[in-house]
């Protein structure tokens, strides 16, 4: 089956030449109360050349106020988006982004530590006007032809902001396809858009929502339920969804998932989502985790956007 990305316009505005644009509305993303605090914050693009712009997968730029401590301006920063690609308000002019504070303790110093843009970014309020930028990226998108294919979406923490734009998208054609959506959290109060993707699972029997909670129920061997644990332990339906030739495999969030990922494919036997530059052998969890990196490679049917 051939996967047909569309045309996407790209860099409309760039660190030279951003447009100023209020927000619209900032919530906490979460379900409950929880240390980790996440916003679903809406970009007002009415009036710019970025009103229908932006495709479900892109990012946006944001240009943090202030100056570097090497005395350069704060450099951009890029955040999914997490709307549908017509947008919150079905026109393209409203569109959201999921964006974690990153706080935590200074590696070196000990002291607090505060993310400049997540920080600046969360604490914005309605009205407030920011310098944004995009959009960027053209291979994390949906295919053109989207309801030709399966999708199997493995996210972590704030990586699941793509998946929400692009099960929207998926929701307003009338997917038929079978849809997966592995999402990994820390606890339970960590999960975002819970209660959207439980109205989907409860509407569409082809929505298979798979939230993987790590640090409450260890499974069975004592380790953490991590997305590509799942692989095994919901074997039985995500095997059948990956061994059709119209699946594509999304994995978007924090930098390591996709190693789990790839050997949780190759002891299954399911090499046909990757491309190998030099012959492994062995157990793939016996894999060396550099040459793994030099040898392995994403095939046609697996986009990964990891950081
Ligand atoms: P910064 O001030 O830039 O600080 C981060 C730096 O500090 C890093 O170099 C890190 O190594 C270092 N650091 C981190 N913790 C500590 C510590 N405790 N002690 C010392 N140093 C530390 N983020 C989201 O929240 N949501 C998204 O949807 C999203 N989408 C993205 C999409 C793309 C394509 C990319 C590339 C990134 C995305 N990000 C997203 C990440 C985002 O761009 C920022 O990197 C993130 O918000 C942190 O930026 P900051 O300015 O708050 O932190
Ligand atoms: P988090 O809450 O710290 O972690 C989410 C879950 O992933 C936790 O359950 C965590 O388990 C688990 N995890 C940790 N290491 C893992 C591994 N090697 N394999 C699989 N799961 C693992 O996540 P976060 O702070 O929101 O971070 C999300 C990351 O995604 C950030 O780096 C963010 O910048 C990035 N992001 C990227 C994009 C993009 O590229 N488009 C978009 C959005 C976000 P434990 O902590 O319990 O071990």
């Amino acid at each position: 089956m051939r996967i047909q990305f569309p045309q996407v316009e790209l860099n409309i505005y760039n660190k030279n030449n951003p447009v100023e644009v209020p927000i619209l509305s900032s919530e906490v993303a979460t379900s409950a109360a929880s240390p980790n605090i996440i916003r679903h914050i809406t970009f007002d693009l009415s009036g710019t050349e970025l009103e229908g712009k932006f495709h479900a997968g892109q990012s946006i730029g944001v240009l943090p106020p202030g100056i570097t401590d090497k005395g350069k301006p704060e450099p951009l920063r890029l955040y999914s988006i997490s709307s549908p690609s017509d947008g919150e308000d079905g026109n393209g002019k409203h569109h959201s982004t999921t964006v974690k504070r990153l706080i935590g303790e200074h590696w070196e110093t000990q002291k607090l530590f505060t993310g400049t843009c997540s920080n600046y970014l969360s604490s914005l309020r309605a009205g407030d006007i920011v310098k944004v930028t995009g959009p960027s990226g053209k291979r994390f998108l949906l295919p053109e032809n989207a309801e030709d294919f399966n999708y199997v979406f493995f996210a972590t923490g704030t990586g699941v902001a793509p998946f929400r734009g692009m099960i929207k998208d998926l929701m307003k054609k009338k997917h038929r396809g079978e849809i997966a959506l592995i999402f990994g959290a820390p606890y339970r109060t960590d999960l975002l858009y819970e209660s959207y993707f439980r109205e989907v699972e409860g509407t569409n029997k082809n929505f298979h929502y798979i939230p993987t909670i790590s640090r409450e129920e260890p499974r069975a061997d004592g380790s953490r339920p991590y997305v590509q644990t799942q692989l095994f332990d919901r074997q039985k339906l995500l095997y059948p969804i990956l061994k059709q030739e119209n699946t594509l495999i999304y994995i978007c969030g924090l930098k390591g998932m996709e190693t789990g990922i790839i050997q949780g494919l190759a002891s299954q036997g399911l090499e046909e989502y990757l491309t190998f530059k030099k012959e492994l052998t062995g157990d793939p969890f016996s894999w060396d985790a550099d040459e793994m990196k030099r040898a392995v490679k994403t095939g046609e049917r697996m986009f990964l956007e990891v950081y």
